[in-house]
Order: structure tokens, then C-alpha cells, then sequence
């Protein structure tokens, strides 16, 4: 393998001689001598956990920051965008499992090297405003994001991570201290759902939006909604109420159609969401007292605008990734009435 992509890893503990935990994510994996963990990107050299991806980039891209979804974060800019292979989640409805399910090993050429100097040059030259670590999970790429956050932050760039959210709090607290200014979280369904299909804790990724909260990032929440799977009624109501209570009223909640891919079929979830389900699920978060709703994956559909939560007026129309601030001032008000929407520009 080539050394470039070997970095020692930040967080981890000595259990005992031959096994070492990777304190990395809420996996906790205690990993033996030569073995790797749950994610396969994290492994046991001679006692000491090592990640294998530093700088493997499996894809690039420059993209509108609606796409990540942000909706409330420098709308109509840039992000270069970046994943590596695999994930520490196994959802079968994956829709990057191209790389999300791929042996990392499996990729060694050096063309993959990206170094993060080369990285924020790329994105100075494309006119990027921002970063962001996306496509599989971001957390894996956690020893590298501190250095391309840190070299960002030096060239006036945002960094943003579209994640699971089920880091540790050691690696938020230091993605925090090092320069991550917002986080896109997917809330994936229930505490049932969400250990059945992804067999994790929702209650680490409910503490984590919590905590970069607390410390100051930009949240927002996606939820993708499988129709028959994490599409009731009470799941809608228990995220939307989560989110008013744990994050404000403010935080925009992105309620996805889901289409059918990777092993979709298998698990009996064939079809795309109905639009009455979404549309459900867009009501009861306003019921709840959400103030920033959104339907999305329905190109032109009303619930992909921002409208005033004071007067109503639409204050930012959108098409797919294209905008239109319509009714927006330089400083995120409403032109119309005056109320802050406190959408970061
Ligand atoms: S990053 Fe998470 S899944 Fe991967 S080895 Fe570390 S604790 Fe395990
Ligand atoms: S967490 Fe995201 S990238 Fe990972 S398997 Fe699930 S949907 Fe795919």
C-alpha cells in the first residue's frame, strides 16, 4: 500500500499487547494486531491504529451547496467535495454504495493522492467558496479533514461534513476546534429503525447535532423517508419534536424522497416515496413549530422554497441546486417584514 494514504490515528486507546480500540467513532472497535474495523479504514499495525485512507479521494466534485443539502448556509455558493471508500454504516438503501461499499484496499494507485495543500489549491482555482466532505462518511476522513479545515480556514473558506453523525465526541469537539463551521445530519428514523437497519445508537448522533450545537456549528437535519419503513406518523412527530426541543425551531429539517437503490429491492422497498407521505411529514413539522421545513429530491415542488416564518412571503425560490433570493436582504432578513431567517451568507 502506498504510504501516503497511512496516517497514525488521532483517538484511540491501548486495551492490552495485541489489541488497541479506534476512539474514532461510537463503533469503538477493539481491534487485534493486523486487522482492520468495522469501517476498513482503520487498522491494528503493531499495536498502534492506523487510518488507510489519509487523502485517498475517491471522488471529486464542485458543487452547489444545496446539493449537500444546505439550505440555510451560504446559499448559492461552491463546495469542492470529497469522499473516500466505505463507511462505518451499512444502510442497505445507500445511494453512494458505488463507494460506500468498497474495500478501501482495494484502491492503491497514488493517482488517488490528493494532499490537502493540493486540495484547497483545486479549490481556489474553481472559485470554490467552501469545502465539504460528503459521498460515503466524512468521519473517516477525520486525520485529514483537520488539515484541509485548517488550510481552508487560512484562504477565508467554509468546511462542511454531510455525516451520520455518530462520531465520537473527542473527534467533533476537535473537527470543531479545527475549523468545521457546519454539519449536514442525517437523522435516519428511530431508535428501532436505526438499530435494526444501520445497527447503531440513535441517541450518539441525537447527542452529537446536540453538542455541535453547543459549540457553535451550523446544523442541519436530513431524513430520508422509506415509504412502509421510517414513514409514519410518529416517527415524523418524533424527529420533528426532537429537533424543536434538542437544536431550536430554526434548524432546517430536510424530509427526502427516497429511490430505490443498492439493495433497496432486497428489503422489500421498491418504490419511491409517495408524495403525500412527504408532504405528511412536511406538516407535522410545521405542526410541531418548525419554522424551516423542506421537501426535497422533488425538483419544483412548493416545499423546496424558503418562505418567511413571519409574513410568508417566499424569500428564497429554488429549482433543483438553482436559487433565487428573492425576498432575502444582504444581512438574511426578509425584504419583506424584516425577520431575521438567520441564514449564515
Ligand atoms: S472509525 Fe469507527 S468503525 Fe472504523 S475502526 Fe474506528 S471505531 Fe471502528
Ligand atoms: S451512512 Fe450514508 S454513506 Fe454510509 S452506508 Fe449509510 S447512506 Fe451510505
Amino acid at each position: 500500500m502506498n504510504s501516503e494514504f497511512i496516517k497514525i490515528g488521532k483517538f484511540q486507546k491501548t486495551i492490552n499487547n495485541s489489541i488497541t480500540q479506534c476512539l474514532t467513532c461510537e463503533h469503538r472497535c477493539k481491534i487485534s494486531d493486523g486487522n482492520v474495523g468495522i469501517c476498513r479504514t482503520r487498522k491494528n499495525i503493531n499495536g498502534e491504529i492506523f487510518t488507510t485512507v489519509y487523502g485517498k479521494i475517491s471522488s471529486l466534485s464542485y458543487n452547489p451547496i444545496e446539493k449537500k443539502p444546505f439550505f440555510h448556509f451560504h446559499p448559492g455558493t461552491t463546495a469542492i467535495t470529497i469522499g473516500t471508500f466505505s463507511c462505518n454504516f451499512d444502510c442497505f438503501w445507500c445511494q453512494n454504495w458505488d463507494i460506500s461499499k468498497q474495500n478501501p484496499d482495494n484502491f492503491n494507485s497514488k493517482n488517488l493522492f490528493i494532499s490537502p495543500e493540493e486540495l484547497i489549491k483545486l479549490a481556489k482555482s474553481r472559485l470554490s467558496e467552501g469545502t465539504s466532505i460528503s459521498f460515503n462518511e466524512p468521519t473517516l476522513l477525520f486525520e485529514y479533514s483537520l488539515e484541509v479545515f485548517k488550510l481552508a480556514k487560512k484562504e477565508g473558506l467554509y468546511n462542511t461534513y454531510v455525516t451520520n453523525g455518530y462520531m465520537t465526541e473527542k473527534v467533533l469537539r476537535s473537527l470543531a476546534e479545527n475549523g468545521l463551521d457546519a454539519l449536514n445530519i442525517d437523522i435516519k428514523g428511530n431508535q428501532e429503525f436505526v438499530k435494526k437497519y444501520c445497527k447503531v445508537d440513535v441517541e450518539k448522533v441525537w447527542r452529537n447535532a446536540k453538542l455541535a450545537k453547543d459549540l457553535g456549528m451550523h446544523i442541519e437535519i436530513t431524513t430520508l423517508v422509506i415509504p412502509g419503513m421510517n414513514s409514519d406518523h410518529n416517527t415524523f412527530k418524533e424527529i420533528a419534536e426532537r429537533i424543536n426541543r434538542d437544536l431550536g425551531n430554526e434548524t432546517p429539517w430536510h424530509i427526502n424522497r427516497f429511490l430505490p437503490a443498492y439493495k433497496s429491492l432486497e428489503y422489500g422497498a421498491s418504490k419511491k416515496t409517495p408524495l403525500k407521505v412527504l408532504e405528511s411529514a412536511y406538516e407535522i413539522g410545521k405542526k410541531v413549530g418548525l419554522n424551516y421545513v423542506y421537501v426535497g429530491n422533488v425538483p419544483s415542488h412548493k416545499y423546496e422554497n424558503t418562505y418567511c416564518p413571519n409574513c410568508g412571503k417566499m424569500v428564497i425560490k429554488r429549482y433543483i441546486f438553482d436559487i433565487n433570493k428573492l425576498n432575502l436582504t444582504k444581512d438574511g432578513k426578509c425584504a419583506n417584514c424584516n425577520y431575521d431567517l438567520k441564514i449564515k451568507l
